[in-house]
């Protein structure tokens, strides 16, 4: 039953994401106005609010002008739906869980934007870096906080330190992202997430090039990475950070 509500519960989040994804960027506020098509402006329905179904008796397209509703807002919500399922299935209604399941939304919106701007806008990490502090807080006290600033320092300044040698290599986004992460999963956490992306990032980057779709000059963003590592530690993270810091015991 958990399952099920964190799956209906993740696709309407989801579907927030999507509208945080597409607005952000934009500086555009991203609860009002609701939700319309981007090229008509007809406001949506309650029945085609509804996520994932709404795309389906809309045939992906809009009612009034029949502009085509790009097919990764039902995807994302899918997607959002399955990993809300998965934490709460494996953390039950936990203060873990919230935190793990701010942590996957933020992943998301953070390579969302990154794929189709290639920034990571300030409004999404810097009020956030806050908020895991706080959720520090809940769980630990003073102790708490200590850790998640901890994590924030560790992983931000991993990432500061490898911009400046690599010159460029990645940004001030990347390097505000991955504090973020470190405030919400910690130190260890968040470097966990850190090398998974890493270890992802130059698989990706390794098939790209043999495959011939980017060349050796090309940037590919970072920031996805770091949310992909970051969703899996928030899911996997018992069974990979111990791999990563075998000689820590969790
Ligand atoms: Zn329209």
């Amino acid at each position: 039953m958990l399952k099920l509500a964190g799956f209906i519960v993740g696709t309407i989040v989801g579907s927030f994401l999507g509208v945080c994804i597409d607005r952000m960027p934009r500086g555009e506020s991203v609860v009002a106005p609701g939700s319309h098509c981007s090229k008509c402006g007809a406001q949506l329905g309650a029945l085609e609010l509804i996520p994932v179904i709404g795309y389906v008796l809309l045939w992906g397209r809009c009612r009034h002008c029949g502009e085509r509703v790009p097919i990764w807002y039902p995807l994302l919500e899918v997607g959002c739906g399955l990993l809300y399922a998965g934490v709460l299935g494996k953390y039950g209604f936990t203060l873990s869980a919230v935190n793990a399941l701010i942590s996957i939304s933020l992943a998301v919106v953070a390579a969302g934007i990154d794929l189709g701007h290639r920034v990571i806008p300030d409004r999404l990490t810097m009020p956030w870096m806050i908020a895991g502090l706080l959720m520090g807080a809940l769980s630990g006290g003073l102790q708490g906080i200590l850790s998640r600033a901890l994590g924030l320092l560790a992983c931000g300044g991993l990432v500061l330190l490898i911009a400046v040698l690599s010159r460029g290599g990645m940004g001030g986004g990347d390097i505000k992202f991955m504090a973020l992460v470190g405030s919400f999963l910690g130190f260890l956490g968040g470097l966990t997430s850190f090398v998974v992306a890493f270890i992802i990032g130059a698989l990706v980057g390794v098939i790209l090039i043999v495959l011939g779709i980017k060349s050796r000059k090309d940037e590919i963003p970072f920031g996805p990475f770091i949310s992909v590592g970051t969703i899996i530690v928030c899911i996997f993270g018992d069974r990979i950070i111990p791999l990563v810091f075998p000689w820590i015991r969790l």
